[in-house]
């Protein structure tokens, strides 16, 4: 990686060099100097990019341990919800070879090759494997797999140590696609000390970067104790190195932290702060900072009191737009239900409006994504995903941008769009077949009949 880095560095300043002498020549001395300045200018502009564009290559730390599927398999009769967020197509075909999608279209313009393994997808829908951008395993060795048999074929796990997905990937069971990142970095004193890499200064931080990245992580997170000074250097560090960086927030404000080159946010309640008023949000910080426990109930407190029709609230949103900020809300992990008869309404008032924040959002034009949080206190093991879908309903999305959260806008903030994120020809086959129609009840994305990874049916 580092030397291909550098030899793209070295191709790139002779080509500039190159350019210069041949424009030089070309140009009678001393006349049109601006036009020349510009001219060097822009083409500074294009070697940069292609650099950039050079680097970017995002893969899961796994891919060599998934099948290659080699069967001809074509899907029949079925919905196509491509994951684009377009009208879907209500009896069509889908076409799989050597892994990747060879055609997709309305039934009758398919043409299905002579020996191909055919699926009737009467009464059914067909989706692209849904990508989960906010996975832990911890410690449940059988849950990545689990998520796999019910449709996500692609998980982020945004903060832990990779080898803890060993045991996962050494089980002889299909996993899904393993997008991890390291441990999210931190500082003294951790929340979770096990899953952190705890930094005392930027320098140290901008080391841990670069030892991930060489391990082949797929995004940094930063955690809710770098002021934005670091965040700022964590950023620089990982964009050379073409990886993405979300942060857990809380304790610092958000705008600043997206102003120091954030590319996602993890959490819809790392935007308390920003919305709450200055004096209230302040207490709340230096509550948290004394003890991280006080995040616990402070957040429900904060959120309870929002002004979601206020000022900040709308040009926070308006800020997230113009950044292109990608916002991973997983409000399975907030979910607040009352229980034997005992109701905190202060905790319902919470996470009521941290539903109702996701929708403004969504509705104000963020790149709202999907994370499931994996272990929740209100799904069973291995729903988590579908619960945060019918969550995001509740939060007022429709289902189709339900579906595009689940898929393409996700396949965009893990940077993998090119080959993931939606059913169209030449992308990798990654599929999931429900029974029903989740554009016109979410809940149907539990129905599960079949999931294929990589143009192989693994359920
Ligand atoms: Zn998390």
């Amino acid at each position: 990686m580092v030397s291909g880095a550098v030899n793209i560095e070295n191709k790139g300043k002779k080509a500039v060099g190159n350019l210069f002498t041949s424009y030089e020549s070309s140009i009678p001395s001393g006349k049109n100097r601006m036009i020349r300045k510009a001219t060097i200018v822009f083409i500074l502009f294009l070697v940069f990019h292609s650099e950039n564009k050079a680097q970017k290559v995002i893969t899961e730390v796994n891919a060599s341990e998934i099948v290659v599927g080699k069967a001809v398999i074509a899907v029949t009769g079925v919905r196509i919800i491509d994951g684009n967020g377009g009208a879907p197509i209500e009896n069509g075909s889908v076409v799989v070879a050597n892994g990747k999608i060879v055609d997709v279209g309305q039934a009758d313009r398919v043409k299905i090759p002579a020996g191909a393994e055919k699926v009737d997808g009467k009464g059914m829908s067909l989706l692209p494997g849904f990508i989960d951008a906010h996975f832990h395993i911890d410690g449940v060795d059988e849950l990545p797999g689990m998520f796999l048999q019910n449709g996500v074929t692609s998980i982020r796990d945004p903060g832990a140590w990779m080898e803890t997905y060993e045991n996962a990937r050494k089980s002889g069971k299909p996993q899904p696609r393993m997008f991890l990142s390291g441990p999210h970095i931190d500082m003294f004193p951790p929340a979770y000390p096990n899953d952190a890499y705890v930094v005392r200064d930027a320098a140290e931080a901008v080391t841990q970067v670069n030892r991930a990245a060489d391990q082949g992580s797929t995004m940094i997170k930063a955690y809710f104790r770098l002021p934005p000074s670091i965040i700022k250097e964590v950023c620089i560090a990982a964009h050379k190195r073409g990886i993405p960086v979300s942060a857990h927030l809380e304790t610092t404000e958000a705008m600043e932290a997206i102003e120091a080159g954030l590319d996602g946010i993890e959490h819809v309640t790392s935007f308390g702060l920003t919305m709450a008023p200055k004096r209230e949000g302040e207490k709340f910080r230096q509550n948290v900072l004394a003890d991280n426990n006080a995040r616990r109930n402070g957040r429900y407190e904060i959120w309870s009191q929002l002004d979601l029709k206020g000022k900040m609230a709308d040009s926070l949103v308006k800020f997230l737009v113009k950044k292109k900020t990608f916002v991973d809300p997983t409000l399975g992990a907030f979910e607040y239900r009352e229980e034997n008869g005992k109701l905190d309404t202060v905790k319902l008032q919470g996470f009521n409006n941290m539903k109702a924040f996701t929708g403004i959002m969504k509705k104000g034009g963020v790149h709202v994504v999907l994370g499931s949080h994996s272990m929740i206190k209100y799904a069973e093991k291995g729903w988590a995903y579908q619960r945060e879908m019918e969550l995001f309903a509740e939060s007022g999305l429709t289902n189709a941008q339900i579906i595009v959260a689940s898929t393409m806008e996700n396949a965009r903030f893990f940077r993998i769009s090119d080959k993931l994120g939606s059913i169209e020809k030449g992308k990798i086959a990654d599929l999931v077949l429900v029974k029903g129609n989740p554009l016109d009840n979410i809940s149907d994305a539990r129905n599960v009949e079949k999931v294929m990874l990589n143009g192989v049916w693994v359920k």
